[in-house]
This record gives structure tokens, sequence and C-alpha cells, in this order.
């Protein structure tokens, strides 16, 4: 078997599932022509550039989408206290839905005018049992005699934060994750034009882009980074609104024949149209046709079609 992106003959057991659209977005639409290698390779470097993108990050967590750990993104759950620097709040829903918010407990130390180093143990109220063992360790640490718990707990402060500003800072990254809807439109491609398509001078150019550590060169921006952005109303993917949690791929010869383009959408968050050959269709590809799948996340059949079978359901059954 031959791997699409190293492109060496390897045996059929060196090859594991690759899911196209990737797990941990709810990807189940699978081929079997990338070697474990190359796999794990882009698994750790590319696709996660778009699983751990802040935007699907949000979708994630909203449809339950756990990653390879089996844990679901929860952008809120982690925060700060404003204006507080090292006061960190684990905010979850409690059996009601009801949030509840955590403060991790938190030391700060003082050195005073004597030399003497002071601490101060901030926790919360929950953890108040839990004040004089904390303190106690820190204390035997630094060679000092144990307080009995009643001291500490007496001099204890209560400090009650009644409408507490919570902060969060996200990166956002507008340049790494389109190159994994690269990768995504090339193992398409790839999967629908056979292995012929390996020789391809615009797969070569594709392949090289996917793998690459380095940013991209003029061409490729030009070529693929420039035509992947935000998803938008009124775009190719305007006839698959009603499918808000799928991801969508599409391949289709270019009118003229001097070509084919793919495109592909991720949730209704980004989407890309790529030329993915410059080939003459008639005299490289005789026999393609127009390709089409549809991957919903949340359950529903994974629907890998002709075009022209998908835009023919679709007007019967818009919404399915
Ligand atoms: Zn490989």
């Amino acid at each position: 078997m031959r791997c699409i992106f190293c492109l060496d003959e390897k045996p059929g057991l060196l090859f594991t599932d690759e899911h196209v659209f990737p797990k941990a977005i709810g990807g189940r639409f699978v081929i079997r022509n990338v070697c474990k290698r190359c796999n794990d390779l882009l698994g750790s470097r590319v696709d996660c550039r778009l699983t751990e993108h802040v935007v699907v990050q949000a979708a994630r967590g909203a449809l339950d989408l756990a990653g390879k750990g089996g844990r679901v993104p929860k952008l809120l759950e982690h925060m700060a206290l404003a204006g507080k620097p090292g006061h960190r709040l684990v905010n979850r829903l409690d059996a009601h839905g009801k949030p509840q918010h955590y403060l991790v407990p938190h030391v700060e130390r003082r050195t005073n005018a004597d030399g003497c180093e002071s601490v101060s143990i901030v926790v919360d109220v929950s953890d108040r049992d839990r004040l004089p063992e904390m303190l106690n360790k820190m204390r035997s640490r630094a060679g000092l005699s144990i307080l009995p718990s009643d001291e500490i707990q007496s001099r204890a402060q209560v400090v009650c934060t009644p409408h507490p500003v919570m902060e969060k800072h996200f990166t956002v990254d507008e340049h790494e994750y389109k190159r994994c809807i690269l990768k995504i439109a090339y193992e398409l491609t790839c999967h629908w034009l056979g292995e012929g398509y390996l020789d391809d001078p615009h797969a070569e150019l594709m392949r090289r882009c996917v793998v690459s550590e380095e940013a991209p060169d003029e061409e490729m921006t030009r070529l693929f980074f420039d035509r992947i952005d935000y998803h938008e109303d009124g775009g190719l993917g305007r006839f698959w609104d009603f499918e808000e949690d799928s991801h969508l791929g599409m391949l289709t010869p270019l009118w003229t024949e001097a070509g084919i383009a793919a495109y592909v959408r991720i949730f209704k968050i980004f989407e890309g149209t790529l030329l993915v050959s410059r080939c003459s269709v008639a005299e490289r590809y005789p026999s393609i046709e127009g390709m089409f799948v549809g991957n919903p996340v949340c359950g529903g059949e994974v629907r890998e079609l002709t075009l022209r079978r998908e835009i023919s359901r679709n007007r019967r059954n818009p919404s399915p």
C-alpha cells in the first residue's frame, strides 16, 4: 500500500484508519491510505491546530465532542478573578445546571520590614477545613512549630465577593488551522481521484504545504491559505446551511475543464474552496464526477455520493 503523504510503499499493517475530518470534531469519514507514522505526526502537528482552535473548541464544548483524552473542552471552565493576579477559578455546573465557582488555593508570600517572610493562604470557603493542614505543612517545612487548628481557624477571615468579575485570555490562531483544512481537501481529492492523483503537480504542492513546518511561500499562500477563511453566508455551502453541525467536502471539475476544485466546510465556522488540480480533466481524469461527503457530528449517517445525487436529494429533502 502507498501512503498519500510520505508516498512510501508499506505493508498494510503499518496503516491505520485516518479520519478525514478529525475525530475530535466528530469526524467519522475514514480512509485507509495514510501510514501510521504520518497519521500520528500530522495528528499532533496539523489536526490539533484546527481541533484546538478557540472557535472550534467552543463548538466542541457546545456539542459535547471529546478529544483523544476523552475530555470535552469547556472554554470558560478555568478563569481568573479580574484584578487579582493568581486567583484562579474553576467554573462548573452543579447537578441542577447552576454555575458553581471554586477558587483554587493560592499562596501569597510577603517579606516584612524585619526580613521575616509572612504567608497568607487564600482558599475557597469550601476548603476552609483544609486551612490548618495546609498552613502547618508550610510551617513544618520552614522549621516552625505546628499551630492548633482552632487558632488557625479563628485567625482566618472570610471575604465575600458578591459579584465577582472573571476574566479569560484567548489566543486566536488565524493561520495554522488552515493547514488542516488543506489536508482535508488533499485527502478527499486523493480518495476520489485515486492513486493517479499523487503524481499531479498540484498534489505535490498541497502535500508539501500540509507537512511543512515552515511558513508558506507566496504561491502556497495565494493558492491555498488565502482561499480558506471564516464561513460566510452566501458561499457554496449555503445550500447546506440547515446542516449546521456537519462537516462538508466536495470535489468538482471546473466548467472550463482545466482543473478541479475542492470545497471543505468545518461546522459553519470555516470554509475553503481550493484548486486541487490544474490538469486537463478530459486528458487526465476523464471519468471524474463531482463528489460530495456530508459528515453530521451528532448522529445521522455520513453520506458519500456524487454531487449530482446529493444536490437532487438536497432539493427534495432540504431538512433531513
Ligand atoms: Zn506515510
